[in-house]
């Protein structure tokens, strides 16, 4: 079996034991015939496949009572219309925190919607290198909610803590660090994210919703966009994408048996810190990110000669390390070490670096 290292930011590196599971249960999903995805998915044996996840994934992130846990499709993007249209209620206003491409994009979504403004950016000339410190936030007392991006998967910055937004609802994108570390759900008002990073394959998007907030849509919201009516149809107001919904299931069992979110925090921490050291270690790689709001799941870095771009990824497809082209906006490459990227991978990279730059330096 040849695996090799993948660094690529999503669809991402799954975990191979979740892979074999799957592959196991492929054509006859215990014994009952067919795999997952031929079955009907209001019969006994997919309901119990997501009841499940559902609550396994209440287990893995602590979710208090009076919070409804979804699993729908359309991407974190559909949820960029779905946060808006379910939320933004009689004010019609709502507040976005920018620092990076993805709430770029989920503000201008919004704007479709209703009155969804700039709260505050770390923009310098069109470039994001720094999180919007809270201090900075320009927020309206009468906005529903504030919206921001924990972990921008382009720029590779992420949150160090979660921002103190008061009585107003606090909203998050978690899509890139979704089960990265513990976090405290009920410091929000919804948590998004896609699954297609760390959480499954792409098709299938959490959504976590304070129950208060469901139920008072804009008129006209899609029905598969309506919380409530979603909530009230555990997700199955239409046919959901079970396969997905499987995978992401195997997924958490695989994080349960593997330390739980704090396991996943601990070996992402130790994966980050291998890799920035080398990247800071060195005058021949760089990383423009601030320091304290550098991301543990998506690294992006320069060379400094970039005409060594090319040969650099030639080299590393070569050596097994995959998808480290960074995206067109930032240029130099991108490592994306989610969850299920093993330290193994992150020290083969680095050992890559260092012998290139040792050929190339
Ligand atoms: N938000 C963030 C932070 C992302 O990284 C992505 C995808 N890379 C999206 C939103 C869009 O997600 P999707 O493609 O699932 O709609």
């Amino acid at each position: 079996m040849a695996r090799v290292y993948n660094f690529s930011a999503g669809p991402a590196t799954l975990p191979v034991e979740v892979l074999k599971k799957a592959q196991a249960d492929l054509l006859d999903w215990q014994g009952c015939g067919m795999s997952v995805m031929e079955m009907s998915h209001r019969g006994d044996e997919f309901v119990s496949i997501a009841e499940k996840a559902t609550q396994d994934l209440r287990t893995l992130l602590n979710v208090p009572d009076g919070y409804s846990v979804l699993f729908l499709q359309g991407g974190a993007a559909g949820q960029f219309a779905g946060v808006p249209l379910n939320l933004m209620g009689e004010s019609q206003k709502a507040d976005y925190v920018i620092t990076g491409s993805w709430g770029k994009k989920a503000v201008k979504e919004a704007g479709k919607f209703g009155d969804a403004q700039v709260a505050a950016s770390s923009a310098v000339d069109g470039k994001f290198t720094d999180i919007a410190p809270r201090a900075d936030w320009q927020l309206r007392d009468d906005a529903a909610y504030v919206h921001y991006t924990p972990n921008e998967t382009i720029e590779g910055i992420e949150y160090p803590d979660v921002p103190d937004t008061g009585s107003v609802p606090l909203v998050a994108d978690w899509s890139s660090a979704f089960l990265s570390k513990p976090i405290d759900v009920s410091r929000y008002g919804v948590i998004y994210a896609g699954a297609q990073k760390n959480a499954g394959p792409a098709g299938m998007t959490m959504v976590i919703v304070r129950d208060d907030l469901m139920g008072k849509p804009q008129s006209g919201v899609p029905m598969v966009l309506d919380y409530k009516q979603q909530a009230d149809a555990d997700s199955m107001l239409n046919t959901p994408s079970c396969f997905a919904w499987y995978m992401c299931g195997l997924t958490f069992e695989w994080i349960l048996n593997n330390g739980g979110l704090e396991g996943m925090a601990e070996r992402n921490a130790k994966k980050a810190k291998t890799l920035y050291d080398a990247i800071d270690g060195s005058d021949f790689y760089s990383n423009p990110v601030a320091p304290g709001a550098r991301s543990r799941m998506n690294v992006p870095f320069l060379l400094a000669d970039d005409s060594l771009n090319k040969s650099f990824l030639a080299k590393a497809e070569e050596a097994g390390l995959s998808t480290l082209k960074g995206h067109r906006s930032v240029g130099g490459m991108r490592a994306s070490i989610y969850n299920a990227m093993p330290q193994e991978g992150v020290d083969a990279l680095v050992d890559f670096m260092r012998a290139f730059e040792k050929d190339n330096g």
